[in-house]
């Protein structure tokens, strides 16, 4: 796809499909309730592909609530729009108070201080203020602990003064569908959930969506499913690719039997061998445990050819064998991400996720966004 686009210049062509993550949004919408919305989670940049592309996208399609990790992520959204509802995963920084309210921005109250905290503001400000509350149910990172949500439970006064909008958990091991871990979760979180009857209620993250369809409830959080990754590991991707990845070969070489290739020689040739250089690193996200070396699983793609990585993967470079390829010359383009390998086979290949595969992509593509608003 991103081959049919002519640039001189470019080492890389990373294209963004955001026509494929707008049919992604529109799956969840199929296949939840009526009453359960979709909003977006589009921390980290949008999980690398560009919070700002994907905001506005999300937006024309109605998305009512988006979710991001930081104030500042917060912050640089609201530079471009005032109203849609923003949340921040990462709660009401101390200090930072004024900002939330100022940029209309809603912390996700995790601790009782925060809960706190944000009482004191409304009453000063003599204002309801929007709240969302985060109940940890076991993952232990975020959120009211048990003893915590026992005690707000029990005398519920401090949000007298707040209009308690949303209540939400998050599960650990939502991917893993035999983990009996998420349904444990989830019934501790419709535990609590009976307390906030008025509260609006958020469970699901990608896989979770995918997992039961009692754990929808009124808002689902997705975020890796959206951008095209797998959220049922166990079986053939649903959701459609939204990220393309080309990058340009820089030099055709042919090496002898006996030498090596890259950093610490780690790869000794044991015949004659036809290779290329091509413009792509772990400063690209290419992860260095991609390493020939090591486990020699990874390729990238010619055509629909597969080659293998030779030696180490260094940081612009990484040497692949084309012996078998004797066309292939400079300035051709080499396929990384793409219908012959997704973002979820190129990460089991770096021994990682895909999400830390999307949010390593780097800086230094050239960016082309599809459908954008
Ligand atoms: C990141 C995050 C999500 C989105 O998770 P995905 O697995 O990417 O869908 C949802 N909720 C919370 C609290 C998160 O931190």
């Amino acid at each position: 796809m991103s081959s049919n686009i002519a640039s001189n210049t470019a080492s890389a062509h990373l294209t963004i499909d955001l026509n494929a993550l707008a049919d992604n949004y529109r799956q969840f919408q199929a296949m939840t309730d009526d009453t359960c919305e979709i909003s977006g989670v589009i921390k980290a940049n949008a999980y690398g592909l560009g919070a700002k592309q994907v905001f506005n996208k999300l937006k024309s399609l109605g998305c009512p609530q988006i979710f991001v990790a930081t104030l500042d992520e917060a912050l640089s959204l609201r530079v471009h729009d005032k109203k849609t509802p923003i949340a921040v995963l990462g709660g009401l920084f101390t200090g930072a108070e004024k900002e939330y309210l100022t940029n209309n921005i809603t912390p996700v109250l995790n601790t009782p201080h925060e809960i706190k905290a944000w009482s004191t503001m409304a009453k000063n400000e003599n204002t309801k203020l929007p709240t969302y509350i985060h109940f940890d149910t076991g993952m232990n990172r975020l959120g009211l602990s048990a003893d915590e949500a026992r005690a707000l439970i029990n005398d519920q006064s401090v949000l007298n003064s707040l209009g308690l909008q949303l209540i939400m958990s998050h599960f650990a091991c939502a991917d893993d569908k035999d983990h009996p871990f998420t349904q444990e979760q989830a019934d501790k979180f419709a535990a609590i959930a009976t307390h906030f009857p008025n509260a609006k209620k958020s469970l699901s993250n990608s896989p979770g969506l995918f997992t039961d369809p009692s754990y929808h409830y009124d808002l689902a959080r997705p975020g890796y499913a959206l951008y095209g990754g797998n959220p049922t590991p166990h079986l053939k991707n649903p959701m459609k690719p939204v990220v393309h990845l080309k990058v340009r070969v820089l030099q055709v070489r042919n090496v002898k039997k006996g030498e090596t290739v890259g950093y610490a020689a780690s790869h000794t040739f044991k015949k004659d061998t036809r290779t290329a250089t091509v413009a792509l690193g772990y400063a690209d996200g290419f992860l260095r445990s991609n390493s020939g070396s090591k486990s020699g699983e990874a390729k990238l793609y010619y055509n629909d050819t597969a080659c293998n990585v030779l030696g180490r993967v260094s940081m612009d470079l990484v040497s692949i064998d084309i012996d078998h390829l004797p066309n292939l010359k400079q300035g051709d383009w080499i396929e990384v991400l793409g219908h012959n390998q997704s973002v979820d086979a190129l990460a089991h290949s770096a021994g990682t996720i895909g999400y830390e595969i999307l949010t390593s992509l780097g800086n230094r593509y050239k960016r082309y966004y599809i459908g954008a608003e």
